[in-house]
């Protein structure tokens, strides 16, 4: 039911935040709050908290006076930022937030992951799922800090149900109204005649979704986190399988 839950999202002056607020708030909720780095939009309903990640001061201040009840975590550099940024926004930042979480009882986190926290650049992916184990040796730091962070919040997970809850959404690429990264680069792809060269045969499969469908997975996450959900990997084990072709 709207106005049940308090809703800090975090990241929520990014292309993908805005869109979890927007949603939120178009579903009749009242209780949205942002937490970021950089105050982007100025809203009259919504109450914004600036701040750093891996400030846990900063993350505990957003937590305490928004009262969140529920927490969505879409806050990162940008994959190509620096090492040494990318380690403390993800996996400290993210280790701050699930510190904060537990201290104020907050009950549910969703985080967002990467979908490509599977690969390694080597083998290719058929029909793979969440069964699959992470990458051996992942593509980049962005994605080691990616696997970090996600562990940091699923070990986090109440398996007893009584406090708090937490998934990740692992999501591909996310196109849509508000990107300031992908069509950025693609554009400046074109700009510089560089559509005419292709690597490989051109057989590889790669998936983007509509930002509009991430933001509703990641609200739909949140409304459905419970005592038991079918893919709680670290509870219920599947058996390991090998969906790759080397
Ligand atoms: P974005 O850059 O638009 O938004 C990220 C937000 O995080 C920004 O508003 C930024 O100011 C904030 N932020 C960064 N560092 C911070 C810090 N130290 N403290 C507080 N806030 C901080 O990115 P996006 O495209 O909306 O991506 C959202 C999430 O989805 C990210 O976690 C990203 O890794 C993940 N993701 C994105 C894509 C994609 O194609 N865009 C694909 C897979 C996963």
């Amino acid at each position: 039911m709207p106005g049940e839950e308090s809703y800090l999202i975090i990241g929520g002056c990014g292309f993908l935040g805005r869109w979890i607020v927007d949603q939120l708030v178009e579903r009749g909720e009242t209780k949205v709050a942002v937490f970021d780095i950089v105050q982007r939009h100025f809203d009259n309903n919504i109450t914004f908290f600036t701040g750093d990640l891996s400030n846990a001061a900063d993350v505990e201040n957003a937590i305490v006076k928004s009262g969140a009840t529920s927490i969505i975590h879409t806050a990162s550099p940008h994959y190509t930022a620096p090492a040494d940024i990318l380690e403390r926004v993800n996996v400290t930042g993210t280790s701050n937030v699930v510190d904060m979480c537990l201290k104020h009882n907050v009950r549910k986190l969703v985080y967002t992951s990467s979908g490509a926290v599977y690969l390694d650049g080597i083998h290719q992916l058929i029909s793979a799922d969440e069964r699959l184990d992470y990458a051996e040796k992942p593509l980049d730091v962005y994605n080691t800090t990616k696997i970090e962070a996600e562990k940091i919040v699923l070990n986090a997970n109440d398996r007893s149900g009584e406090g708090l809850l937490t998934c990740c959404i692992r999501p591909c690429g996310i196109f849509g109204p508000g990107d300031q990264n992908n069509i950025k680069q693609w554009h400046r792809v074109v700009l510089n005649g560089q559509t005419k060269w292709q690597i490989g045969d051109n057989m590889n499969i790669n998936d983007f979704t509509f930002v509009g469908n991430v933001a509703r997975a990641h609200i739909l996450a949140s409304d459905r986190l419970a005592e038991s959900y079918p893919c709680d990997r670290f509870r219920d084990p599947l058996p390991s399988i090998d969906l790759s072709v080397g």
